[in-house]
């Protein structure tokens, strides 16, 4: 195998390995900017959101009672653990849909109970959510 013989190798798999990353960032931000769009409507109070991560943890088998959702505070979303309680935070932007709900409850059932690292937030939770929240779709 010559030199050129593996540049050519190298380089096509760099070809192929952006190609993937292009498509695999695209889908992922197509996924964000559908779930928040004009054809979800958006979340607009507090107890608008008490309601639907009521309805919605109920759908995933989660108690929500243990579940403190927090509208606007700090202009965030995100779920995240507290002991033995958990807050879901949906900030007031074009994001704040039921969607954008699902995918949080998602991160409460699946990851919320231990320790992530980088690859699995990039590779495994992130995805997994986004399946669920824009499709309903549980893995
Ligand atoms: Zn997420």
């Amino acid at each position: 195998m010559d030199f050129n013989e593996i540049f050519n190798y190298v380089s096509e798999g760099i070809k192929w390995v952006s190609l993937g990353g292009i498509v695999y960032s695209g889908a992922i931000i197509g996924c964000y900017i559908y779930d928040g769009t004009l054809f979800h409507k958006k979340i607009e109070s507090s107890k608008e959101l008490e309601k639907i991560v009521k309805e919605e943890a109920k759908k995933l088998g989660l108690d929500s009672t243990k579940i403190d959702a927090r509208y606007n505070y700090e202009n965030k979303y995100f779920a995240q653990k507290n002991g033995d309680r958990y807050y879901l935070h949906l900030a007031n932007s074009w994001e704040a849909t039921r969607n954008t709900v699902k995918h949080e409850l998602y991160h409460i059932l699946k990851d919320c109970n231990r320790k992530n690292t980088f690859f699995y937030e990039k590779f495994i939770a992130e995805p997994r959510a986004i399946l669920y929240g824009t499709f309903g779709i549980k893995i």
